[in-house]
């Protein structure tokens, strides 16, 4: 295994644009930190808005040949960087431990979970098809084809650093399209040296460029702005979400939105217990909680929620805490301290309105930025942590009656990206599929993400579907054409 310092002396820290590695012109630069020890790792460039525009002139000086490229060489492309990605396993996994702040083997899951994506638009890049046929009239023949969007931005959040570049990435290169990719301040070096690999994999210039910022808003309106840009793809919270589709709004554009969460997980009496304790496990502490597919709210019916409560708090009070480099760690520190805040703020107006703390509920007396894992059951309606995302190790537990009052209640949120259903009956179970508004459902499992798979919130969760089939549509215009019958 390398050595921290030996990896971090191979991550670039400049700005990646039309194929060169060049300083910021603002001349500032970011400390990225460890949040298990608030220690710098690096210091990288701080890109100014003439360096965003920068980077998309070279998108848009490399769209023409990019598109034109055969959809073989743009699939063999991402498989080579598929094939990279896999020799370097140890060192992005190590990389996003070390700036993101969870367990090294979860880091491991990602670099698997983000390579298939890959290898799956890799794959996409030659199925990219079309119709033809007569119109209903028979006086003509449409033909209905499907061609890159154009020049796109990207931008993505802190929590998954390298499985959300390339669920963006490689959709968007597979079907032809330049990219400009924003990472989050917090946790950039991921991208950095994923670019890096790009470039060793033969990415052409301009293809895909990096741009690190301390003032996201003002280095990305103006590429929002410009009319050459084509395509917004958005990860993170649903109030920048918000504010970047009524930016992307004058300019028409193309928008994903993949926003906030606020998970309902609902265990039925009739569920097997072990095995819904497991998938919440799962479904809570995957990424320390810091997913927007993370379980927010456990729903679980009155008659099995004590055994349920009993059950969880057993295993959750045996995670062990500590910095995601070190041997059985499975709780690593959250992004920052305003993270731990808000956790705590969360689980103190529960427990004001009458929950109960079978286990933890307090910050973590050492350097980083570290919460306990937490375990609250009867959390009274009207509490915050059952309408905010959490984003941290915090279980909390509601009960309900029957099946009406479980949809009632896991329904009563503005978002609807993710629902999680624990039961044994099968027709209870499809009855749940049709009625939870959620994009996504896992029926009696705690984890749904899968590059086959179209992931994608409703309501205010957002707009578009990244991965599987629909994947790449979200870089494709459709384009319809008519000619008359050849007969005639
Ligand atoms: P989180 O709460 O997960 O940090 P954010 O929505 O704040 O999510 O951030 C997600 C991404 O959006 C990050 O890359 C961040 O830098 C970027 N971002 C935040 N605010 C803006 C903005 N006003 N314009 C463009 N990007 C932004």
């Amino acid at each position: 295994m390398i050595s921290e310092i030996d990896l971090l002396a191979k991550v670039p820290t400049r700005l990646f644009i039309g194929g060169d590695w060049v300083e910021s012109t603002s001349g500032r630069s970011i400390d990225v930190h460890d949040p298990a020890t608030d220690a710098v790792l690096a210091t990288i460039a701080d890109a100014s808005p003439a360096d965003g525009a920068a980077a998309l002139d070279a998108a848009v000086a490399a769209q023409e040949s990019w598109a034109a490229t055969a959809p073989r060489v743009r699939g063999e492309l991402l498989r080579r960087a598929f094939d990279l990605l896999q020799e370097r396993a140890d060192e992005f996994a190590l990389l996003m431990t070390l700036e993101m702040g969870k367990p090294v083997a979860e880091a491991r899951g990602e670099v698997t979970y983000g390579g298939e994506f890959l290898r799956w638009f890799g794959e996409e890049a030659v199925r990219i098809q079309g119709r033809y046929g007569k119109n209903p009239e028979g006086t003509g023949r449409m033909i209905v084809t499907h061609l890159p969007v154009g020049p796109s931005f990207l931008i993505t959040p802190w929590n998954f650093p390298l499985a959300m570049a390339t669920r963006k990435i490689a959709p968007a290169l597979a079907a032809g399209c330049t990219v400009v990719i924003k990472p989050a301040e917090l946790t950039p070096l991921t991208t950095l040296y994923f670019a890096k690999l790009l470039e060793d994999a033969g990415l052409p210039k301009g293809v895909v460029n990096v741009i690190t910022t301390s003032t996201s808003k003002e280095v990305s309106g103006p590429i929002i702005a410009d009319p050459r840009l084509r395509k917004l793809s958005f990860t993170g919270s649903t109030p920048v979400g918000v504010a970047l589709l009524k930016q992307a709004a004058d300019n028409v554009l193309r928008t994903s939105m993949e926003l906030g969460g606020n998970a309902p997980f609902v265990v039925f009496e009739d569920a097997d217990l072990d095995k819904a304790v497991d998938g919440a496990m799962l479904a809570k502490f995957r990424n320390i909680g810091e997913a927007c597919t993370a379980a927010n709210r456990f729903i679980v019916h009155e008659s099995v929620a004590d055994e349920f409560a009993t059950r969880i708090t057993e295993r959750v009070s045996a995670l062990k805490i500590g910095r995601g480099t070190e041997d059985g760690v499975s709780i690593g520190p959250l992004i920052n301290s305003g993270a731990v805040d808000k956790a705590a703020a969360l689980v103190d107006d529960a427990v004001e309105r009458g929950a109960t703390l079978l286990t933890g509920g307090s910050r973590v007396d050492r350097a980083g930025s570290f919460y306990e894992p937490t375990v609250l059951s009867g959390v009274a309606a009207g509490s915050d942590i059952l309408r905010e995302e959490i984003f941290g190790p915090v279980v909390s537990i509601v009960t309900f009656t029957d099946e009406k009052d479980a949809v009632a209640k896991a329904n009563d949120t503005e978002y609807g990206l993710v629902s999680y259903v624990f039961t044994r009956d099968l027709a209870r179970g499809q009855r749940m599929v049709e009625a939870l508004n959620t994009g996504m459902m896992g029926l009696n499992v705690g984890v749904v993400s899968n590059a086959a798979a179209p992931f994608g919130g409703v309501k205010q969760s957002g707009i578009g579907r990244e991965g599987g089939a629909e994947g790449i549509h979200e870089y494709l215009e459709t384009k319809y054409v008519l000619t008359p019958d050849p007969f005639a």
